[in-house]
């Protein structure tokens, strides 16, 4: 008899209601592809939370599994590529959206979306970092690549105790840039500051609309936001630096002038983790794995059960959570 394995489906009836459910499947529902990969952890990420609770449009096929991170081993890949027992990852590729994802014990997926787990991280420290790390890492690269190096100056990274921010704070900070925290949690200065923060600023700062150009503050940014804050990141960013665009957890718009683009030559750098190419992916896997301290990634980790998906996705929308959440499937 085939093995069973658990599953979270979301399905939606007639008048677009969203619904979740707990399903015991085999391999024989999964969606095509030519490698099965047995799920050890996942993660819950921005876009996993408002997949779960229906509150953004992320599920693009119905039923669907959700989960756009894995970690797991290879049960069998039909392209020879990866061998039985292979750790791999996989990040995006409409994982979770278009096609089965991370929240089931099994899945069955395309070996070119896998990236070989590093030698160096466990399961559980991939997916800590996750898609929320390996874009904040993304970010820093995209920051290199535009010469954004320490001596620059400081660089700002926006939601700094969401995912995204707490990642490329302990990055940044390892690289030895100064890095400026904005985060609407003071009371996570302390927190920031061991990551590797050397100052905090109040996301208020950066909130409310601002000057087309203001005071050159620092010479990069990372802005997980968007919106006003992104909009005040670039007013406020030094002659010829950069700011890595990633995120919209405070609006998809972007009030903003020409000014600092057209006086001060500063560039806006766009980051997608989801179709990144293979080369970029491992690149930043690489990265991380010799660039962010592995007790830092653990103090910004916390572990939840399968059972607690649904809670934790609530609790990131409502800002609950700090940090990254890992959980384990196996
Ligand atoms: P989290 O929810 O973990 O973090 C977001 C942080 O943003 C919060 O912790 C909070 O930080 C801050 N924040 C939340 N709401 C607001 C608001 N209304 N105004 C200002 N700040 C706010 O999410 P992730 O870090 O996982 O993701 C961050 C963003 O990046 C999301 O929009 C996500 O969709 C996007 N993303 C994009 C990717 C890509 O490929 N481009 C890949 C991964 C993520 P604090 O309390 O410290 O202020």
């Amino acid at each position: 008899m085939a093995e069973t394995f658990k599953a979270i489906l979301i399905d939606r009836d007639e008048d677009k209601k969203q619904s979740l459910s707990h399903a015991d499947l085999t391999t024989d529902d999964l969606m095509d592809g030519d490698t099965i990969v047995r799920v050890t952890h996942s993660t819950v990420n921005y876009k996993d939370a408002l997949a779960v609770t229906g509150k953004g449009p992320v599920i693009r096929r119905w039923p669907m599994i959700p989960g756009i991170d894995l970690a797991g081993e290879v049960v069998s890949c039909d392209t020879g590529v990866f061998k039985p027992g292979d750790k791999v990852i996989l990040n995006g590729f409409g994982l979770g959206e278009t096609h089965y994802g991370a929240y089931a014990g099994m899945a069955r997926v395309k070996a070119d979306w896998l990236i070989r787990q590093p030698e160096t991280l466990s399961a559980a420290e991939a997916m800590s970092v996750g898609t929320a790390g390996y874009t904040a890492m993304l970010c820093v690269i995209a920051l290199e690549r535009h010469q954004i190096t320490p001596d620059r100056g400081p660089v700002v990274v926006t939601g700094a105790t969401g995912g995204v921010g707490s990642v490329a704070t302990a990055i940044l900070g390892k690289l030895g840039y100064h890095v400026i925290a904005s985060t609407g949690r003071s009371e996570e200065a302390d927190y920031l500051k061991s990551l590797g923060a050397s100052e905090i600023i109040d996301r208020k700062e950066l909130s409310e609309p601002g000057k087309p150009l203001g005071k050159e503050r620092w010479a990069g940014g990372v802005d997980a936001v968007g919106s006003v804050t992104l909009a005040n990141v670039l007013a406020q960013t030094k002659y010829g630096g950069a700011v890595a665009c990633c995120g919209l957890a405070g609006g998809m718009d972007l009030p903003a002038s020409v000014a600092p683009f057209i006086l001060r030559g500063v560039s806006l750098l766009g980051i997608d983790s989801v179709m990144a190419p293979k080369s970029i992916r491992e690149l930043a896997w690489q990265r991380i794995a010799s660039d962010l301290d592995r007790s830092k990634l653990a103090s910004i980790t916390h572990e939840i059960a399968f059972s607690d998906i649904e809670q934790a996705t609530s609790d990131l929308l409502a800002g609950k959570v700090r940090g990254r959440l890992v959980i384990n499937i196996a």
